[in-house]
């Protein structure tokens, strides 16, 4: 039975089931039932959210890292012991097989700990001034209250990214999530309220995307803005953003290449592509979407990613034996739908799946699918499609797939497959994206930056950089004498 509990809003510590705005439902993507309703902040929840993070800016930005780490760690803590009930709801609404949400939760808690570390650490430099007895610093302080808004693809890990970030530096914060997954965050700020951190540091609000962006930005308190999501919302934020002369981070879509040499083994790689591929139903920002293979290697690598494809199980992602669940909503299946039938028009050859599964009745379930030989000029090639498809293209020379490779706006990730260090560094040189796996796809974790270049946005979450997105340098003169 599904049992699905939905959330509140979270707004200067107290939860509010009911907001000014209405309701709204979250949707079943197995079956497209109502899985529950969450509230609608009107503009009430939003400033009194608003209140409570230009009040807790100064005693949260004035607590000392060191007591700062010891909530952040507790959070983790909490987290951890209180995973089951997080990555349920997370399957439920997203679709994603628990296996799938448990990593996700994991991977969540891990920034927290992370993070724990970074706001013990947080320290600028000093220099001689140019005469006798003049002393330059440089200190780092809290940029302000932070807006954050994100995607609902991971629901605990993308909002995790940015609250822990922001709470080690010191910031006060209102998140966002998506409202087709609300539960990821809503249990973060369950486990935070009970680490301890203090009531209106953390504030969750849910409602119409455009009205909330609209309403926080705007306000002079909100001094920093920081989205994971599509390239047009990103656009979006940064023109309201640009009025009140906020600092932004964008977290934006991606296409990345793979680019498999004709020294690297076919069937193997082409066993770890699909499976990472259809990880998530391919809604991942940094999943491989476009795979230019060797023509010396193409026929194996084609029939091994065909071969998985065609063996993936399909269902609610919270049944035993699952690898694959539904997408995440109608919008996205369809797009995936459209871009399919327009390779296949402009050519391209259906190597597996391509439709939406007969067996299914209702949900936005999609077939893994492989297309093959697919023309450059096809859609698919060039906007992000999102979903578990993998369009194949063979090519001749490096010059060649580098060229292909980089024409995209997109720029987030890429990897390379070769038995050759040394071709596969001058590809990983030659990418225009921000992360690069090299014989490897698995690219996120705490410890590294996480972002893109061109049209996939700027910043990076995560890693020694992620806690420099939410800090401001002061320089301080001294004259000593
Ligand atoms: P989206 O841009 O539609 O939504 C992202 C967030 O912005 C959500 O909270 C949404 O409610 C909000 N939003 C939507 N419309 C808005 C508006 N008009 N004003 C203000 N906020 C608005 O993206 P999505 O469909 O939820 O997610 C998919 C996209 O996110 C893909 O492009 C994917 O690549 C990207 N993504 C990027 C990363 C990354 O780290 N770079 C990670 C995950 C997802």
């Amino acid at each position: 039975m599904t049992v699905y509990q939905g959330c509140g809003l979270h707004i200067d510590g107290e939860w509010r089931e009911t907001a000014s705005g209405g309701g709204i439902a979250v949707v079943d993507p197995v079956n497209e039932d109502v899985l529950g309703t969450i509230p609608r902040a009107g503009a009430a929840e939003l400033d009194a959210a608003l209140g409570a993070v230009a009040r807790m800016a100064p005693v949260w930005g004035g607590t000392p890292g060191w007591q700062r780490s010891a909530v952040l760690r507790e959070i983790a803590h909490r987290m951890a012991e209180r995973a089951e009930p997080a990555v349920r709801d997370m399957s439920l609404e997203t679709g994603k097989p628990l296996a799938e949400a448990r990593g996700e939760w994991q991977a969540a808690v891990e920034q927290f700990d992370w993070y724990a570390d970074e706001a013990r650490r947080i320290f600028g430099h000093s220099l001689a001034g140019r005469e006798p007895g003049v002393r330059l610093d440089v200190h780092y302080a809290p940029v302000g209250p932070v807006a954050a808004f994100t995607a609902w693809n991971f629901p605990a890990l993308l909002p995790a990214r940015k609250v822990a970030a922001a709470l080690a530096a010191g910031c006060t914060v209102i998140v966002k999530p998506s409202e087709e997954a609300p539960s990821g965050m809503a249990h973060i700020a369950r486990c935070a309220v009970d680490a301890g951190l203090p009531d209106g540091v953390l504030n969750m609000v849910l409602g119409d995307p455009a009205e909330i962006s609209a309403h926080l930005i705007a306000s002079p308190v909100i001094r920093k803005v920081s989205l994971t999501g599509s390239v047009a919302v990103g656009r979006l934020l940064m023109e309201q953003s640009a009025r009140g002369l906020k600092k932004v981070s964008m977290e934006l879509g991606g296409h990345a290449p793979v680019l498999v040499y004709p020294d690297a083994d076919p069937v193997k790689v082409g066993g770890i592509c699909a499976a990472t591929k259809f990880r998530n139903a391919g809604q991942v920002c940094i999943s491989p979407t476009r795979f230019y293979v060797h023509e010396d290697i193409y026929q194996p690598f084609a029939e091994a990613m065909a071969r998985v494809a065609g063996t993936v199980t399909l269902g609610r992602g919270t049944d035993e034996g699952v690898q694959m669940g539904p997408m995440a909503n109608a919008r996205g299946r369809d797009r995936v739908a459209a871009l399919v039938r327009d390779a296949l028009d402009r050519g391209a050859e259906l190597l597996a799946g391509g439709a939406i599964p007969k067996d299914r009745n209702g949900g936005f379930f999609f077939e893994p699918t492989v297309l093959g030989r697919v023309p450059r000029e096809a859609a698919i090639l060039h906007e992000e499609p999102f979903g578990p498809v993998a369009p194949i293209v063979p090519f001749r020379d490096h010059d060649e797939v580098i060229r292909l490779a980089n024409d995209s706006g997109f720029g987030l990730a890429g990897y390379v497959f070769s038995g050759s260090l040394a071709t596969a560094n001058r590809a990983a040189e030659a990418l225009e994206v921000g992360m690069v796996g090299i014989n490897d796809m698995l690219l996120a974790a705490a410890e590294v930056p996480f972002g893109g270049v061109k049209d996939s946005g700027f910043g990076r979450e995560g890693g020694r950089l992620g806690i420099l997105e939410y800090l401001e340098a002061k320089y301080v003169k001294t004259r000593c004498a």
